[in-house]
């Protein structure tokens, strides 16, 4: 048995290292947790899911900076693991699927069979893969929903940095029911709404997936999206083609376990979407 300190964690899982401010140089030391074991530590879920970890405010002027480490999520109940490695969703393109391969290959004693295995480059992202297991959603569809609500915004002129899924709403919330029963058959505000009919009867009757966008000056948007839209971005995940495309493996190969830590990101979605557009 290992040995563990008063505050029930594994002393290993828990580093100090040392930080300095982007924009005033001030050192500061913090901790960093390396491995979020639900299994060793289930009261950890909490702390990853409100996230005051890894927002830090320099005390000395004020800037705000999202820290990000490599670090684990294991979750044996959810069979859920999650390699975080910072950056490793900067860029996109043939540079990201090396880094991805290479981490693949320094993590090959990591794989646990039966779990789904994802790598993220932010905790922002570690928290969303969180979030979709326990909603039970293919995450690779959520993130397929993310270029059609900001490609939205952009044509407004904002500018985004990245988006973040939050919750799905029912329509049988008491939110939901509330509008559709005022006769108001119209979707919140701030939800984009696809439809395939011309047929608007079903507006404010569907699940809305709801999202954080991120602009660029740290602005934080809510923004939602549609039932028909996860449609048809399940079927375009199904379609095929949406693997990680060197191997031409199918959707269906990936959707489960092969062992090895895949990440499906922004950029992900966004090649998805472009390639479709070409064919
Ligand atoms: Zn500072």
């Amino acid at each position: 048995m290992e040995k563990r300190n008063d505050q029930g964690y594994k002393k290993a899982d828990l580093g100090l290292a040392n930080l300095r401010c982007q924009q005033c140089g001030h050192q500061a030391l913090i901790n960093q947790y390396h491995c979020f074991d639900m299994g060793l530590n289930p009261q950890w879920k909490e702390v990853l899911m409100k996230g005051e970890f890894f927002h830090w405010e320099c005390p000395e002027c004020g800037a705000k900076m999202e820290l990000s480490y490599p670090c684990r999520y294991f979750d044996p109940e959810q069979r859920l693991s999650i390699a975080l490695v910072p950056g490793l969703d900067v860029g996109g393109g043939q540079e990201t699927k090396d880094r991805i391969a290479s981490m693949n290959e320094r993590l090959q004693d990591l794989g646990t069979p039966g779990f789904l295995h994802r790598a993220a480059g932010t905790f922002f992202a570690v928290q969303e893969l969180v979030r979709l297991r326990e909603e039970g959603l293919d995450d690779r569809i959520v993130q397929l929903l993310k270029p059609l609500i900001i490609g939205a915004l952009q044509s407004e002129g904002l500018q985004v940095w990245n988006g973040f899924f939050v919750e799905v709403e029912d329509p049988e919330s008491p939110e939901a029911q509330l509008r559709i029963n005022a006769g108001k058959a119209q979707p919140p505000q701030g939800v984009i709404y696809i439809s395939l009919e011309q047929n608007q009867n079903s507006i404010g009757q569907e699940r809305i997936y709801w999202y954080d966008i991120h602009l660029t000056d740290r602005q934080i948007l809510r923004r939602g999206i549609n039932e028909t839209a996860y449609h048809i971005c399940r079927n375009m995940l199904l379609a095929g083609g949406t693997g990680d495309g060197e191997s031409g493996e199918t959707a269906a190969e990936t959707a489960w376990d092969d062992g090895q830590f895949h990440l499906y990101d922004l950029n992900w979605a966004i090649d998805i979407h472009n390639q479709r557009n070409h064919r």
